[in-house]
């Protein structure tokens, strides 16, 4: 239990524990997440020096062992050899919910191929977070983490995105915001999003906008540096439905036009340079297309 600044462990089950911890703000963490890492026989963690200045703020002493993208190939049969001999390990990330654009999705596979178990301590993520705030509809949301570095693969991911009829929730870091928001105003066009900056801390910040009008905004605060710093989710409205149906009647129409004077993989080029859509739906259209426009002339 709980008791002032220190906690007192209940036993705890054997087996992996996914344990959320705070995206910002320390006091978000739950009272179970706290009596998990202080119970187990290991923790797992990304950065050793950031979850142990969690576990000094409420005087836990469980021992830390690094699992991250580089070590995590060497560290998890280790991991796995200890659970099989009956312990408890935490797996928590730097910040939010492991697994969720951070190291564990082979670790929790692992334990599930072995039949070890696996439990989780909800708590925070920064995805929901930003949802919860945005003002944007919750029904239905894709969330697809960080977009490629490389400016021509992230614009092609863009694209792709275009139709999905979601809300749209991205993981950015400050110096690349201005640049994704440009990129995303020019292909999904005059949607409503929000920039979630440094939520839950002293510099909690949330801009509602269309994206044009918060890439302009960002595009000025990059004349300014410290107004970028910090973590920014992303969150954008679904396409409307005329959107999306004319999205989609537009790239028939041009790839009709280039078909009547190049061949598929010709006119597939032209339209992918023109839209900045993937060649492979391009394709994949053209060829409906073409069949169609074959089988409509017999
Ligand atoms: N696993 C984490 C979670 O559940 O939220 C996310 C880890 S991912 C490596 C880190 C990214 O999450 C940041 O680059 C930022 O895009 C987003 N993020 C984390 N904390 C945030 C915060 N306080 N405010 C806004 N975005 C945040």
């Amino acid at each position: 239990m709980l008791s002032g600044q220190s906690v007192e462990p209940p036993r705890l089950a054997a087996g992996l524990h996914i344990v959320a911890t705070p995206i910002g703000n320390l006091r978000d963490i739950t009272l179970r997440a706290l009596e998990t890492l202080a119970a187990a026989d290991l923790i797992a963690c990304e950065d050793t020096r950031v979850t142990r200045k969690l576990l000094d703020h409420y005087g836990i002493a469980t021992p830390l062992t690094p699992y991250h993208e580089h070590n995590a190939t060497e560290a998890r049969p280790k991991l796995l050899a200890r659970l099989a001999a009956g312990e408890s390990i935490a797996l928590v990330s730097d910040a939010g919910t492991p697994l969720i654009s951070d190291p564990g999705f082979k670790l929790v596979r692992a334990v599930s191929e072995v039949g070890l178990t696996i439990h989780a301590a909800p708590g925070p993520s920064a995805a929901l977070t930003a949802l919860a705030v945005a003002g944007l509809p919750t029904d239905r949301f894709f969330f697809e983490g960080f977009l490629p570095s490389k400016d021509g693969q992230r614009r092609n991911r863009i694209a792709e995105l275009c139709n999905i009829p979601a809300t749209l929730i991205l993981y950015e870091s400050g110096p690349r915001v201005g640049r994704t928001l440009q990129a995303l105003a020019e292909i999904l066009g005059a949607r409503q999003a929000a920039v979630c900056r440094e939520l839950t801390k002293l510099h909690e910040e949330v801009r509602r906008g269309d994206l044009a009008a918060l890439a302009k905004a960002y595009e000025e605060d990059a004349k300014f540096p410290a107004e970028i710093r910090g973590e920014f989710t992303l969150v954008i409205a679904p396409p409307t439905a005329s959107e999306a149906v004319m999205d989609a009647d537009e790239m028939d129409a041009m790839l009709r036009k280039a078909l009547r004077h190049a061949s598929v993989k010709d006119a597939v080029s032209d339209v992918a340079h023109a839209t900045g859509r993937p060649r492979r739906e391009i394709y994949q259209r053209a060829l409906a297309l073409s069949e169609g426009e074959d089988g409509a002339a017999e």
